[in-house]
């Protein structure tokens, strides 16, 4: 059996991240999400296993201590890290794997996973960007201004990843996100199984 897919997608906070992983996940249902460890605390709808397992620093650093994350990060002022066993048994059983993460959490992964899939997502402007932050309601004045100061940094960032897709509208770039996963499964070095079975027949 082939691998799964590794698909790590990044971009400023209020670029849309999770909008689209939420709707990638309707339009291809097999594909799994990994749920990260956070230190922040939950945002009002928020639920625990579903979008992030919420636990202090103390049980975040241990974890750190037993080498339990593909990787980690400290993200505006907080710890945000990928369960490492997880996912590597979700890509060794073939299912393809989202991560939504941060740059940096984004580029250790490339180090050790060069073979995964880079989305970069963007905002259309960075006036657009202000106000779905700000529109959001979820965080504090002062985490706005954090967020919105991190976005020039960041952009700087964007031509590591191996795909930059513009969010002007959902459904352009899920649309958009899944061609990128559907040419990348055709990948020839992709289809080991595939080229194994057909010379068995
Ligand atoms: P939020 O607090 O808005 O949920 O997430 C803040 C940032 O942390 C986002 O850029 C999000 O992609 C990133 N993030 C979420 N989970 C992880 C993770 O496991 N590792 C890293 N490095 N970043 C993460």
């Amino acid at each position: 059996m082939d691998q799964g897919l590794l698909i790590v997608i990044s971009g400023p906070s209020g670029a849309g991240k999770g909008t689209i992983c939420k709707s990638l996940l309707e339009k291809l249902p097999d594909m799994k999400v990994s749920v990260s460890v956070t230190t922040r605390k939950p945002r009002n709808q928020e639920l625990e296993g579903i979008n992030y397992f919420f636990t202090t620093k103390a049980a975040f650093e241990e974890k750190i201590n037993h080498d339990e994350f593909l990787e980690y990060a400290q993200v505006y002022g907080n710890y945000y890290g990928t369960p490492k066993w997880k996912v590597l048994e979700l890509i060794n059983n073939g299912k393809d794997v989202i991560l939504e993460i941060d740059i940096q959490g984004a580029l250790k992964v490339k180090e050790k996973y060069p073979e995964g899939v880079f989305i970069f997502i963007l905002p259309p402007s960075l006036e657009e960007l202000k106000k779905r932050i700000t529109d959001r309601g979820t965080e504090s004045k002062e985490d706005i201004i954090r967020r919105l100061d991190c976005t020039y940094e960041e952009l700087s960032f964007a031509f590591k990843y191996d795909y930059l897709v513009m969010n002007d509208y959902v459904e352009n770039a899920v649309s958009k996100i899944s061609a990128i996963i559907t040419a990348e499964k055709s990948k020839a070095i992709r289809q080991i199984a595939l080229i194994n079975k057909i010379r068995e027949d």
